[in-house]
């Protein structure tokens, strides 16, 4: 059964989303990269692209599982998986309950399943909105259960990544993650399945350094900031300037970490195409 909400309006606050004046009800947005505004139904017409300078707004994870999937297929799984405090980090459950109040989701990942043009795959989507779609010991365990799934039903597995990295207030738990969730990709890629990542603004840290960057095929969404480190943490520690671009989407492709850059009006029909061909059938059009 559809969740209701997947196709909600969502009552968060959106990148670059003005203050709407009293009475005045069409939300207006500014382009952060070229300060175009524009009204929230003709963003949401083109996908939440700016229409002079295609600048991708960050949207929710909900917002972009509704726009990938087919309408009605999303069977949302582990929703009541939450990171609780294992550390007892000083501030650490005041920030959960800000993230869940901000984003109106209980973790920084939605994982589940659907059918993209018919296609079906197992499906995650990183959450910016909840501490920056950082990694901690439910997201790994939600990620985790979802490529064992996959796996089990012989799925593939198509992913959007946003992500700061692990989440420094569970520690060494938040790194072991990494290894975690990196050995339920591989024990779904060793059954020959695939794995397609759509890396979205910003994909860095622990979770650039592990299942983002394991898939086999991997795309990007333009502008995109991808990498380990951020620039300016390695700027400071090589004391040398670096290029124009560097870790944006366009660069990586240049450097082969990206396989291609996909606008995103374009991902449903490439990723539906993908899935075809990596799973067979006959019965639709090219
Ligand atoms: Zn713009």
């Amino acid at each position: 059964m559809l969740r209701r909400s997947l196709f909600k309006k969502p009552n968060l606050r959106l990148e670059g989303q003005e203050n709407t004046p009293p009475g005045d009800r069409i939300p207006v947005f500014e382009c952060p990269q070229c300060r175009n505004k524009q009204e929230q139904p003709a963003l949401e017409e083109s996908l939440f692209l700016c229409a002079r300078c295609g600048y991708h707004y960050k949207i929710t994870a909900r917002q972009r599982l509704g726009m990938m999937l087919d309408e009605g297929s999303f069977r949302e799984m582990g929703a009541r998986i939450a990171s609780k405090d294992p550390l007892q980090f000083p501030g650490y459950q005041e920030k959960l309950k800000q993230a869940r109040e901000q984003s109106g989701e209980k973790e920084a990942v939605i994982t589940g399943t659907g059918s993209i043009l018919g296609r079906p795959c197992a499906v995650f989507a990183m959450e910016h909105q909840f501490m920056m779609g950082s990694m901690g010991a439910a997201v790994g365990e939600k990620l985790t259960r979802l490529f064992e799934r996959a796996l089990d039903k012989c799925l593939p597995v198509v992913g959007f990544t946003v992500s700061g990295g692990a989440r420094v207030q569970e520690g060494i738990l938040s790194l072991m993650q990494m290894a975690k969730v990196s050995g339920a990709v591989r024990q779904h890629a060793d059954a020959g399945l695939l794995y397609i990542a759509v890396l979205c603004d910003a994909t860095t840290g622990g979770v650039a350094a592990s299942f983002a960057m394991q898939a086999d095929i991997i795309l990007a969404e333009p502008g995109a900031l991808i990498g380990f480190a951020g620039p300016r943490v390695i700027e400071q520690t090589t004391r040398q300037k670096l290029p124009e671009g560097f870790q944006r989407a366009e660069f990586q492709l240049d450097k082969g970490f990206v396989g291609k850059i996909v606008k995103r009006p374009e991902q449903r029909a490439l990723l539906g195409l993908l899935l075809k061909m990596h799973t067979g059938g006959k019965d639709e059009r090219v």
